[in-house]
């Protein structure tokens, strides 16, 4: 599964201190969830509660279509109920990154991650 190749755009993104510096390419248009039933369209905001306190707003991308300049190694992970999908958060500034949701067994995220958009420019 991918996304529409012809109607992406990259958006630079970092935490807050700028340790950990991404881009996230995402299909256009973005669509409030529920929409179209392609994650890669969605942006949904998670009401599981360590969502709802870091105020995720979560959209899909495939995973090669998130590509870390630097940092991603020092990201730390926070797993709740939900230990197959790790928190991961800057562990300088606290800045609440992405889901890896690499373990969650649902065939439309498959080979998807969850990246908060409240860290990208111009989204
Ligand atoms: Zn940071």
């Amino acid at each position: 599964m991918t996304d529409n190749l012809s109607t992406r755009t990259t958006y630079q993104a970092n935490c807050h201190c700028g340790a950990i510096k991404y881009s996230v390419t995402l299909p256009r248009p973005l669509q409030a969830f529920p929409s179209d039933g392609i994650p890669g369209n969605n942006i949904a905001r998670c009401n599981c509660s360590i969502c709802t306190r870091n105020g995720y707003l979560l959209v899909y991308p495939m995973r090669e279509d998130v590509v870390f300049q630097c940092g991603e190694e020092t990201m730390a992970s926070y797993l709740c109920a939900t230990k197959g999908a790790p928190h991961r958060f800057c562990p300088k500034c606290g800045s609440a990154l992405l889901v890896d949701i690499a373990g969650v067994d649902v065939e439309a995220l498959k080979g998807r991650n969850a990246v908060n958009v409240s860290h990208e420019d111009c989204l």
